[in-house]
């Protein structure tokens, strides 16, 4: 039963993220004026994986029950927990997009008089949409009671992690020099730095 309440809160959440979130802030961006792309094949490939592996697989699970046989037990804490790591990954897209505004972008960009932001939760982390997004693997992973659907989203998002932060960083350096260097040293990529 609570099983399924919970595979029913990752429904819902995944509506929200691609509906009321995803969706709006592409359609917003498809406008802007792009002076430089660094987005590459490989990081084309791993955003499809981590899509694979973060919606539709968990998707698949929510609606199917497959793959079954993969199923385990975890007590309704847990999933508990999952329900508010889920609200709260959430919550830090809606906030790091409300931040950002025009300078997001899916691949890595930078627009026609892009801005560094350092205000809202950029003033403490570099990377809260990413910070986000292991928010909602670890949500996933205690909401979905299953070894391949559960895990499917941290796994999947890892390579893109490793494989984007270096290069966004460099990308951010290579434009905006010493302003960013400093931002860096303020800051931590996805969890704040304790000593400034
Ligand atoms: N890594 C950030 C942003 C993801 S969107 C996060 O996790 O929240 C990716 C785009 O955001 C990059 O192409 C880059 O151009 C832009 N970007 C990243 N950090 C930024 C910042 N502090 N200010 C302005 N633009 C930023």
């Amino acid at each position: 039963m609570s099983d399924t309440i919970f595979k029913g809160v990752f429904l819902v959440g995944l509506i929200v993220y691609l509906f009321g979130l995803f969706g709006p802030h592409r359609r917003r961006n498809r406008g802007s004026r792009i002076m430089e792309e660094r987005g590459t094949a490989l990081n084309a490939l791993l955003s499809v994986l981590a899509a694979l592996g973060m919606q539709l697989l968990p998707l698949l699970y929510v609606l199917t029950s497959w793959p079954s046989f993969a199923d385990y037990r975890l007590p309704v804490l847990a999933g508990a927990i999952g329900t508010l790591a889920f609200a709260a990954a959430l919550w830090l897209t809606w906030k790091a997009h409300a931040d950002l505004g025009r300078n997001w972008s899916e691949t890595l960009q930078i627009k026609e008089g892009h801005a560094l932001v350092t205000r809202g939760v950029y003033q403490h982390v570099r990377h809260p949409i990413y910070a986000a997004q292991v928010m909602w693997g670890i949500g996933q992973a205690l909401l979905l009671h299953n070894w391949i659907a559960g895990l499917a989203g941290l796994v999947s998002f890892f390579p893109v992690y490793l494989y984007r932060v270096p290069h966004e960083e460099q990308m951010m350096r290579d434009h905006f020099g010493e302003e960013y260097r400093l931002y860096e040293q303020r800051t931590g990529r996805i969890i704040p730095r304790l000593r400034r």
